[in-house]
């Protein structure tokens, strides 16, 4: 079922119902109403029957019958009965003696003084009466409101064509109404269809902006948006990648084939397939470096996360570094480290924190002339700050954000050995962690790059 029937079946559905209540309400006020007014008009005419058989003696019964038919167009065939103290009829109005009564409901008039009730169609009303010697007469007043009820007839036949209208009107309206709703999500519907991956820039019309439709077709904009630069950035990461992985390759193939044009002494022999390793190893960090990267934007929701020490990592980092490079020079500063160790306990990943804080502690030796990563460790109630430093060939200023983006080196870093995908595998790690990552450098002054994790 679309929604646009769910809502004009729901609408009518909830109109019909509300009508219903109000329908039903106002008709059974109304019945109570007619009841009521006619049961005072029964008892007007029992009153006046009997006061003027028993106050005016000069008014004889006959003339009191006559009388009486000639009133009967108000309260159609009203008949009245009154009874002496001893339950004999004492005056009736109407030659059928159809009336109902029975001792028990005169004994009942006696007691109650007044009562209201029904015979069938009729309704009945008895009352007493005292004349001036205190002698008491029940009356019996009974008839049919035929003339009210006719015209609740017609209130009811008025109800049903007037409800049954409505609800057909509520259905077209609601049908309406809902398809004018609609109109615009069906409109982005018809604009989505036609965006496929390769038309990512195109937008949906954002219609007059305010309304709630409005704030989805910009929402779905933005969507397109970011799909659109992580495409571009897909699309530029694979072509990096091949190209990095090529230029090694094309050069490993060149160097064998000069190998092969001639003879070679041993010597010459092994200075090839020296050059050949050195090459060969190139490409293994650099596909280790990708794979890192590739695990890391997979790990997004199932990493699983551990309480870790940050200053163990640190040694542990500065050990790793320092066996494979025993010329690099590692500070660790620990004297702003609090004493309560949970402070420093980040909820991480160890293999993915020790890469890390390798890239960037590599980096800062690498690329300064002594050699030194100068690495500081604090920590407030809400974070474990970590900052590496050097004194190396620093970064320009408009170059600052894009050394996060995959295979960004900078110029001045072209004759040291890299491929670029360090700090956005560093980027990726501090986001897994809920952290953030921050540079500032100036060229040739220095480096700072500092790392915040949330600590336990
Ligand atoms: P790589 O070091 O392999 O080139 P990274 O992703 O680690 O790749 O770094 C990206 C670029 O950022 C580097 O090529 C370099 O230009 C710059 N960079 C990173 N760290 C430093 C640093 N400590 N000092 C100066 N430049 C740096």
């Amino acid at each position: 079922m679309t929604i646009r029937t769910k809502i004009a079946l729901q609408f009518s559905v909830i109109v019909a119902a509300l009508l219903a209540v109000f329908s039903i309400g106002i008709y059974y006020l109304s019945e109570n109403y007619r009841q009521q007014e006619f049961y005072n008009s029964l008892r007007d005419r029992a009153v006046t029957t009997a006061r003027l058989l028993i106050k005016e003696p000069q008014i004889d019964k006959q003339l009191l019958k006559v009388i009486d038919k000639n009133t009967l167009t108000t309260l159609y065939p009203a008949q009245v009965l009154v009874f002496n103290d001893s339950n004999q009829v004492a005056y009736y109005n109407y030659e059928a003696d159809t009336i109902y009564y029975s001792p028990e409901l005169l004994n009942r008039i006696r007691s109650k003084r007044y009562i209201e009730t029904t015979f069938g169609s009729n309704q009945v009303v008895g009352t007493m009466y005292s004349d001036t010697l205190n002698k008491s007469y029940a009356v019996l007043a009974q008839a049919e409101d035929v003339y009210g009820k006719e015209k609740l007839m017609n209130i009811r036949e008025a109800m049903y064509t007037g409800y049954f209208s409505a609800i057909i009107l509520t259905i077209i309206l609601g049908f309406v109404f809902a398809g004018q709703s609609l109109k615009p999500i069906s409109k982005i519907n018809e604009e989505i269809s036609h965006i496929t991956a390769s038309s990512l820039r195109k937008k949906l019309d954002t219609g007059n902006n305010t309304d709630e439709i409005a704030t989805l077709a910009v929402n779905f904009n933005k969507m397109l948006s970011r799909l659109d630069s992580s495409f571009e950035l897909q699309k530029s990461f694979v072509s990096n990648a091949s190209h990095e992985l090529r230029t090694p390759l094309a050069a490993v193939k060149s160097e064998i084939q000069v190998a092969l044009q001639n003879e070679r002494t041993p010597e010459e022999y092994k200075t090839i397939l020296n050059s050949l390793l050195n090459d060969n190893q190139r490409l293994i960090k650099l596909t280790n470096s990708l794979l890192q990267l590739a695990k890391s934007e997979a790990q997004e929701n199932t990493v699983n996360l551990r309480p870790i020490r940050i200053d163990e990592i640190l040694f542990d980092v500065q050990d790793e570094i320092l066996h494979l490079n025993p010329n690099y020079k590692i500070q660790i500063d620990f004297e702003d480290i609090p004493e309560d160790i949970n402070w420093v306990t980040v909820n991480g990943k160890e293999a993915l924190l020790k890469t890390l804080f390798t890239n960037l502690i590599d980096n800062a030796c690498k690329y300064s002339q002594n050699q030194q990563a100068d690495v500081r460790i604090k920590a407030n109630n809400q974070n474990c700050l970590i900052s590496v430093s050097d004194t190396g060939i620093g970064i320009q200023k408009e170059e600052l954000e894009k050394v996060f983006e995959p295979f960004y080196r900078t110029s001045r870093a072209t004759s040291y050995k890299g491929s670029g995908i360090g700090l956005s595998i560093c980027k990726r790690i501090v986001d897994l962690h809920q952290g953030k990552i921050s540079l500032k450098s100036e060229v040739d002054v220095g480096s700072l790059f500092v790392v915040i994790l949330p600590h336990t």
